[in-house]
């Protein structure tokens, strides 16, 4: 028996020292000085009780009376520490209602035109829909005249890093022009391939979906859910005009689509981490490109069986959040976007909608709303102070974290660039490397990892971390050359 207590002991502490290893090496991978400092003490720290453990065992301590109780008090507080930390606490019902679960009473469907970008881009002064939208939204005109003789929501792009980051300005309004290109109406509700025409495919829900969201990630989408279309979370109106097609400017929304395919593609973690530098604009540009495009496929791939929408980024028709909630893919953080398990915030968002049959996923639970409850990293590290460091409050019938987008759109301008700073801090943002999929796995499960998981983010990253640098071609300082 103390045999086996000896061996449980030892095992449990060079099981510890190896996961102190792996946090180092992660931290060294991410490039992370500050968590690679605490990782090392950590590891050293538990090879060191490995090492005295040994050392007690060659005086032959645990064969007294003492060293047995030690033992056996290791172990049980050991045990005791396991369970808690690992124990499933109770589902929170709300979120497995998805977005139902936020409702706290009436929602109006929101109408496009009232979004900062539609306003800026879609209305022109002089224009007669410029004339219509102030005269019933009179207190925005002028703090939107202000913003538009900036240069709009991202002012003048890359300010921030002028002139040295400009060429990452260039590549991020290149992607850019990718979704402007396929927001034309016959991209966004493609007709179907003549071949398809007088043929109406019949294939069962089952096979539609496993079809259709293989598809999706055959395109380059990391997570496809599927949920039934929510009209409360269809737009109203449509706000957004491109290609001079001025008719589309305030048209009704028709809401007779049934489901929604919603997927998310990765945001680099290296790019990412230097906002609100340009390379973290860049890669949203290059995001959005590559939703248009998974998007614009997936809808035509629909439409040849039978009817969809197109919703990326320039050509919205829903908003991709609720759906993508309802969808299972996350849940909503204080940040205000989406926060999957497998890449925390650090995704954009796509969707398709349609009326081929399919099988809906189902929200998930994976501990947000408790653990947001208790970080506040990104309303501390928010430099526009736009996310709120007190509990969700009811806004439009929903009760949630409500983010200043006037405020945060402020800064924007001011930088010049979509910011990302509290993407970039927020501690489901890490790579996933083993470490870190373990603190998911626990906190997305447990109430007391999450309290010790975000005390441990602030020691290992800092309460408020500093961007990065990118040190290959995006970098956003002089570029240096090597002298010959
Ligand atoms: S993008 Fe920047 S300014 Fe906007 S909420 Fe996030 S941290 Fe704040
Ligand atoms: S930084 Fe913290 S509070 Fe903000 S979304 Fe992430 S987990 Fe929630």
């Amino acid at each position: 028996m103390i045999n086996l207590l000896r061996f449980m002991a030892a095992t449990a502490l060079i099981v510890q020292a190896v996961i102190g290893l792996t946090f180092l090496i992660s931290s060294i991978w991410e490039r992370e000085k500050r968590a690679s400092i605490f990782a090392a003490l950590q590891f050293l720290g538990m090879l060191g009780l490995v090492i005295f453990f040994f050392y007690l065992q060659s005086i032959d301590f645990f064969d007294t009376a003492f060293g047995i109780f030690c033992l056996w008090a290791t172990l049980i507080s050991g045990l005791v520490g396991f369970y808690l930390l690992v124990r499933k606490t109770a589902w929170n019902q709300k979120a497995l209602e998805g977005s139902k679960g936020l409702i706290a009473g009436p929602v109006k469907r929101q109408d496009e035109r009232e979004h900062v970008f539609a306003r800026n881009r879609a209305l022109r002064p002089g224009s007669d829909q410029y004339k219509k939208f102030y005269q019933t939204h009179p207190d925005w005109e002028e703090s939107d005249a202000a913003r538009r003789q900036k240069g709009g929501p991202i002012g003048h792009p890359g300010t921030i890093d002028s002139p040295h980051g400009d060429a990452n300005v260039a590549a991020a309004l290149a992607s850019l022009n990718i979704p402007l290109y396929l927001s034309s109406p016959e991209k966004v509700k493609p007709q179907a391939h003549p071949h398809f025409n007088s043929e109406k495919f019949i294939m069962a829900p089952e096979e539609a979906t496993v079809r259709i969201k293989g598809f999706t990630r055959h395109l380059g989408a990391d997570l496809v859910g599927i949920t039934k279309l929510d009209p409360l979370w269809v737009y109203s109106r449509r706000g957004e005009i491109f290609h001079e097609n001025w008719d589309d400017w305030g048209r009704e929304i028709e809401t007779n689509h049934k489901f929604a395919i919603v997927f998310t593609e990765e945001m680099s973690l290296d790019m990412v981490g230097t906002g609100p530098h340009t390379p973290t604009t860049l890669e949203s540009m290059r995001d959005y490109a590559q939703g248009a495009h998974i998007a614009a496929q997936l809808a035509a791939f629909i439409a040849n069986l039978g009817y969809a929408t197109a919703n990326h980024l320039r050509h919205y028709e829903c908003m991709l959040v609720p759906l993508a909630v309802d969808a299972g893919l996350g849940e909503l953080g204080r940040l205000g976007y989406l926060v999957t398990k497998e890449y925390g915030p650090r995704v954009r968002l796509g969707a398709v909608t349609s009326d081929i049959p399919l099988i809906p996923d189902k929200p998930v639970d994976i501990g947000m709303e408790d653990f947001c409850k208790v970080c506040k990293k990104c309303a501390l590290c928010c430099p526009s102070g736009s996310i709120p460091m007190e509990d969700p409050t009811v806004v439009n019938g929903t009760l949630r974290w409500k983010l200043y987008a006037e405020t945060c759109f402020e800064y924007w301008g001011k930088v010049g660039t979509d910011c990302n700073v509290c993407m970039r801090v927020c501690p489901w943002s890490h790579a996933r490397t083993f470490p870190h999929k373990l603190i998911v796995a626990l906190v997305s499960r447990n109430m007391i990892a999450r309290r010790l998981f975000t005390v441990m983010d602030d020691i290992f990253y800092g309460k408020n971390p500093k961007a990065k640098l990118v040190n290959n071609w995006a970098t956003y300082k002089p570029w240096k050359t090597k002298k010959r």
